[in-house]
């Protein structure tokens, strides 16, 4: 299924051209036009999901593969010293095109970007922990 006027839709059905460096029937691997080092890639699915909530599980297996199988490509092509996969979900976490993708970022010693997409450790109590995890888990 598409989205009319989604960006990703047209790029990952190869209506708009994009560097690509992989593809098949479910999915497109192109390079960011933005990047954070030198290869950062993004999976497209060619089905439209506007995120991970909405993610089929068909299409949800077929992304983790094929990022275990691009960055072991890259990692060997690019000669990088490591690899990030990224995945933000809603404004609020960072998503700035609401058609899921998963970025690919390898990783190069001195590339200049922080070394973890970082957060400020918190200090939770065991009871807080506790809390949480009913919240979550009952
Ligand atoms: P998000 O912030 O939604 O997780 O990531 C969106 C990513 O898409 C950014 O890294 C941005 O550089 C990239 N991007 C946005 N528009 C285009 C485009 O038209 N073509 C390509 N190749 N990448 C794009
Ligand atoms: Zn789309």
């Amino acid at each position: 299924m598409k989205k009319e006027d989604c960006i990703f839709c047209k790029i990952a059905n190869g209506e708009i051209p994009s560097k690509t460096l992989y593809e098949d029937e479910a999915f497109r691997v192109i390079l960011d036009l933005g990047p954070a080092t030198r290869g950062h890639a993004l999976i497209l699915p060619k089905n439209h999901f506007d995120n991970l909530y909405e993610l089929s599980d068909e299409a949800a297996s077929g992304v983790m593969k094929l990022a275990r199988k691009m960055a072991g490509i890259m990692t060997e092509k690019l000669n990088c010293d490591g690899f990030n996969l990224v995945q933000n979900n809603g404004e609020t976490a960072g998503q700035t095109v609401f058609h899921f993708h998963m970025h690919l970022i390898p990783r190069y010693k001195g590339d200049g970007q922080r070394i973890k997409i970082g957060w400020i450790p918190g200090e939770p109590d065991q009871e807080e922990l506790e809390e949480i995890k009913k919240t979550i888990a009952e």
